[in-house]
């Protein structure tokens, strides 16, 4: 066993293994899948292939520099999305004590607590006043 392990870690040096952009496409080739078991398209099946050969050439491949271009051009597109969602569940978990508006004159996000009706809230980035109606 400890021989096998040392000879898959030879054959791995130099190669450029798994990255956030391996895991993304894991992910999505496991939802095709899971898709495509109920509705069993051709389409979908040459896709999910597709996906598993790219993954399997990039896990493999020796030009590290290309792939680390091509993982920050992933990561570029993915934070935004990422953090879209991160913050639509912070929102959901405090839903109870907290609400969260965008400052009209710099648009940061703040954090408010949770008082209902309208008053007028001092940004802390830009320090203008602007009005807040918080309806629940
Ligand atoms: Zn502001």
């Amino acid at each position: 066993m400890g021989n096998f392990r040392e000879k898959l870690a030879r054959f791995m040096y130099g190669r450029y293994g798994a990255d956030q952009l391996y895991y993304c496409l894991l992910i999505l080739n496991f939802v095709l899948m899971l898709i495509n078991s109920f509705l069993r398209l051709a389409i979908l099946d040459i896709t999910v292939w597709a996906i598993l050969i790219l993954m399997i050439y990039r896990t493999f491949s020796r030009n590290i520099y290309k792939r680390q271009l091509e993982n920050q051009k992933f990561l570029k597109v993915w934070y935004p999305i990422k953090s879209k969602f991160s913050l639509f569940f912070v929102r959901v978990k405090e839903i109870r004590t907290n609400r969260y508006r965008r400052c009209t004159h710099c648009k940061s996000m703040l954090r408010l607590p949770r008082r209902t009706g309208k008053h007028a809230v001092t940004c802390p980035r830009c320090h203008k006043d602007f009005d807040v109606r918080v309806l629940l």
